[in-house]
């Protein structure tokens, strides 16, 4: 199927130049469209946050897996995006990035802001006081 190379459409055979545009065809299927500007590639992975706390980073990546969304743990991240995390007033700078495919990056938040907000259950006894 020739196609016109100005308006990507593809038109039938013995066709030579576009009705549109009066472009001449070209021979064979039109390419993808917009591959100059396509964006990346959505299933890219990108950091969804980072832990450095690896029980959590492991609730986290169960509650993702539960979802459906596909995810990596990268243990300490390049070295320029390395973070200093504080917790407990200790700075830890050992992390775990967790990883998600750009198109599922919305989905995990909303699974990460939930296994954040759900209330602790702490094993009977260990309650932290009021
Ligand atoms: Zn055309």
């Amino acid at each position: 199927m020739p196609y016109c190379p100005n308006c990507l459409f593809e038109y039938r055979e013995g066709i030579a130049v576009c009705p549109d545009c009066g472009t001449a065809l070209k021979p064979g299927p039109p390419p993808v469209s917009g591959s100059a500007d396509l964006p990346r590639p959505e299933t890219e992975p990108v950091v969804l946050c980072r832990i450095s706390d690896s029980t959590e980073a492991d609730i986290i990546r169960a509650a993702l897996t539960e979802a459906g969304i596909p995810c990596a743990l990268r243990a300490h991240g390049p070295i320029q995006s390395r973070l200093v995390v504080v917790t407990d007033g200790h700075a830890v700078d050992d992390y775990t990035a967790i990883l998600v495919p750009g198109n599922r990056l919305q989905e995990a938040r909303v699974v990460l802001e939930a296994v954040r907000s759900a209330p602790v259950e702490w094993p009977e006894g260990m309650e932290p006081g009021e």
